[in-house]
């Protein structure tokens, strides 16, 4: 999608620090990071939020729960732990409208909920 921030960065229109991709995903660190490891793991479909999710595009996401654990541990934290946050809709306050899940660790997470 043509004006989505992700889709630039997936298009290299816009530069980010990618960490990993491959025909799937794309994994780039947050430009304001909230955790010492503060990554997102991003479909390279546009897909809006998880109301999209279907039959046919639902690979792009199983792409994300498989690297993670090698992405995790490259940041040295799949030992140590790590949470995974995904933003959907406005009373979650997803501010990019392009799904992705947070990677978060690197330190001890305050507690949610
Ligand atoms: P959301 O609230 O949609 O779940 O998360 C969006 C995330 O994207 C935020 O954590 C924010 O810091 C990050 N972000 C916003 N703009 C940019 C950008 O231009 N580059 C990168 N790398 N991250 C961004
Ligand atoms: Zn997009």
């Amino acid at each position: 999608m043509s004006n989505c921030l992700f889709c630039k960065i997936i298009n290299k229109e816009i530069p980010a620090k990618i960490i990993f991709e491959n025909d799937f995903i794309i994994v780039f660190q947050d430009i304001h990071p909230k955790a010492p490891v503060h990554l997102l793991m991003v479909p390279k479909q546009h897909i809006a939020l998880v109301n999209e999710l279907n039959t046919v595009n639902i690979h792009f996401i199983s792409e994300i729960f498989l690297q993670v654990k090698n992405i995790a541990k490259e940041q040295g934290i799949d030992q140590t732990g790590y949470r995974l946050v995904v933003n959907s809709g406005p009373d979650s306050g997803q501010e990019v409208q392009h799904l992705h899940w947070h990677l978060l660790g690197g330190k001890k997470l305050a507690g949610i909920g």
